[in-house]
């Protein structure tokens, strides 16, 4: 089965993906006061990704987006799941 982080990079090909060992950012009891980015909103907002956030992406994450291959495919993973959760006659095709 596919995983991937709240941002949306797969976790096998995570760039913090380290000697095949990664604490998982599901799985990771990040301090509250300084958690990764995109994990620390994405469980204020209450939601399971990037995916369902109403202003997707945010200037934080569109910068992120950018920065690789894994995370402009992290990008596309997440558009694929927001337009999955969309009424078909709204989606994009
Ligand atoms: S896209 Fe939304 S949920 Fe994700 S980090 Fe930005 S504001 Fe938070």
């Amino acid at each position: 089965m596919e995983s991937y982080g709240y941002c949306g990079v797969d976790c096998e090909n995570c760039s913090d993906l380290k000697d095949g060992k990664c604490p998982g950012c599901r799985r990771t009891e990040w301090p509250e006061d300084d958690p990764c980015p995109p994990v620390g909103c994405c469980q204020k907002k209450n939601i399971s990704s990037c995916a369902g956030c109403e202003t997707f992406p945010c200037a934080m994450m569109a910068e992120f987006y950018e920065e690789s291959d894994s995370h402009r495919e992290a990008r596309k993973r997440m558009e694929r799941l927001r337009n999955q959760r969309r009424p078909a006659h709204t989606q994009r095709i």
